[in-house]
């Protein structure tokens, strides 16, 4: 059974354009966006278009269709921040302490052992976009 969709979530917003936020990806399907409170420079979050709590929730065809994103985003956060090493967390369900209730992927290019708090402290998004802008200009060549 596939959970409730609360079209009044965070990221329905984002989506909508009703509010803002950084985004260095965007296709009909995707979209990537930089993470408001990151665990490490460069944390990113990858979400399919399609209204979907979980990962459970989401269909195949846009699992599959996401994961290849997730891959094409880290490939540029690696190359425009010439780091190696990607934590992809993918929190399913408040139980395991998902907070905004429409299935992301997160990328984060550190160690599992040096992760910021989650979710814990806004990050300065002046910095934040100066980053985005890095990984959207490797995105634009991919
Ligand atoms: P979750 O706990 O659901 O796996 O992760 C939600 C993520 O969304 C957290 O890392 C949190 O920092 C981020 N987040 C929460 N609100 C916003 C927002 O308004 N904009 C952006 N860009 N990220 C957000």
């Amino acid at each position: 059974m596939s959970t409730h969709y609360d079209t009044q979530n965070i990221f329905a917003k984002i989506l909508r354009g009703e509010i803002p936020a950084i985004k260095v990806y965007e296709d009909d399907r995707t979209l990537a966006f930089m993470d408001i409170m990151p665990q490490a420079k460069g944390h990113t979050l990858v979400i399919p278009k399609a209204e979907a709590v979980t990962l459970l929730d989401l269909s195949a065809d846009d699992a599959a269709y996401t994961i290849q994103i997730v891959q094409k985003v880290a490939k540029a956060i690696e190359k425009a921040l010439d780091t190696s090493g990607i934590v992809l967390m993918q929190l399913s369900g408040e139980s395991a302490g998902q907070t905004v209730p429409h299935i992301h992927f997160h990328l984060i290019p550190s160690s599992i052992h040096e992760l910021r708090k989650h979710a814990a402290e806004m990050g300065n998004q002046e910095e934040i976009k100066a980053t985005a802008e890095k990984i959207k200009l490797v995105l634009e060549q991919l």
